[in-house]
């Protein structure tokens, strides 16, 4: 059982940097909705502030309130994330705001099982919303907090583990104070992602070192303890390119798996299997010129990706029933959603 410590000075102690350091200028913080608050939380998962305010503001412009992104094609909402990564998010905030219309007439429902019961929306990110857009007390455990709290007061282990995060649940409640509840909420976040850094925390600089315990072991990194080690699998893939002029040919894939619903390559294992997935689109190829392999990393495997031009000499009439699948011109802007790499070997070809 780990023993809490006087949780008024935490909670007043962070304050009071917040008062003075905390972030208080961010897009999404101005005219505060759950809505404007939910789209950033789900942003910001896995991405660093700088890069999800360009996103937030096109979002914002496209789509200002739940009504609008409801409304939107999947493709729409796509393009807009494309460049952001892990699309399920995307297609998730897409699904909940049907939700929220459909069965809410639009409103964040008012309690923490509703919210979690929202598609893509975990315990934390559901306490986010519910206490920076109405000021609620609900505590968070995002990994920048999870970070402060596992070395503020040393506890062990990969917060994967579900007693570790049992553990931290425990100090992140009983820390949340009663008032201030959405200044609390940010300054935590505020304090991982600018004082108690991964690598190099800034303890001197930190309202919580006079107590702190990692500080005082002098193992600040330590903590939170890592994820054992796996050695990450390689895949191999081929992408198949078919060129007619200055026109690619882009499949939408299926809607579960990978880079779901985004316009992308065909992918074979071969050269040859390419060639016939190819035919059975009605694209007769002439030639095959191959482009430098390359490598996209994903959490949890390695692609390493070799395109190859399929050189086409007419435009195929046939089309395939259950993909969309269309011709786009290089040098004109893509709106659908596209992967990563489909971007870059796009980069590559309209040079
Ligand atoms: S004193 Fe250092 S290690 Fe401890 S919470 Fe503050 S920044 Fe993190």
């Amino acid at each position: 059982m780990i023993k809490t410590k006087n949780s008024n000075s935490f909670a007043q102690r962070v304050l009071a940097w917040f008062d003075e350091h905390g972030r208080k200028h961010l897009p999404w913080q101005q005219d505060v909705t759950p809505y404007k608050v939910w789209v950033s939380e789900i942003m910001l998962q896995q991405t660093q502030v700088a890069t999800v305010i360009p996103y937030f503001n096109r979002f914002m412009a496209s789509y200002p309130s739940v009504f609008e992104l409801a409304n939107a094609s999947q493709d729409d909402v796509l393009h807009h994330w494309t460049g952001l990564g892990y699309y399920a998010r995307a297609r998730n905030l897409h699904k909940a705001a049907k939700t929220l219309v459909e069965d809410y007439e639009g409103v964040f429902p008012p309690t923490l099982d509703d919210v979690v019961s929202l598609p893509g929306i975990g315990r934390s990110t559901a306490g986010a919303i519910l206490s920076l857009s109405r000021d609620e007390r609900y505590p968070i455990l995002d990994g920048n907090v999870k970070r402060v709290l596992a070395r503020y007061y040393a506890i062990e282990g990969w917060p994967g583990q579900k007693a570790v995060e049992n553990a931290l649940w425990d100090v992140a409640e009983k820390n949340t104070p009663q008032n201030r509840c959405a200044n609390y909420t940010q300054v935590m976040m505020d304090l991982g992602a600018m004082v108690c850094t991964r690598s190099k925390p800034k303890c001197d600089e930190c309202p919580l070192q006079r107590d702190c315990v990692a500080f005082a072991q002098g193992k600040q990194t330590d903590y939170p303890g890592k994820k054992p080690k796996k050695v990450t699998p390689v895949r191999q893939t081929y992408m198949l390119i078919p060129m007619f002029g200055q026109q690619v040919f882009l499949e939408q894939r299926p809607q579960s798996g990978i880079w779901g619903g985004l316009y992308g390559f065909l992918e074979a294992q071969s050269a040859e299997e390419g060639i016939s997935l190819l035919a059975q689109r009605g694209i007769e190829v002439e030639e095959i010129q191959q482009l430098d392999e390359f490598r996209h990393t994903f959490s949890h495997f390695h692609l390493d990706i070799t395109p190859l031009i399929a050189v086409v000499n007419s435009t195929p009439q046939k089309r395939v029933a259950e993909n969309e699948s269309r011709w786009f011109l290089l040098d004109e802007p893509i709106e659908v959603g596209l992967a990563a790499p489909t971007t870059k070997i796009i980069k590559t070809l309209a040079k």
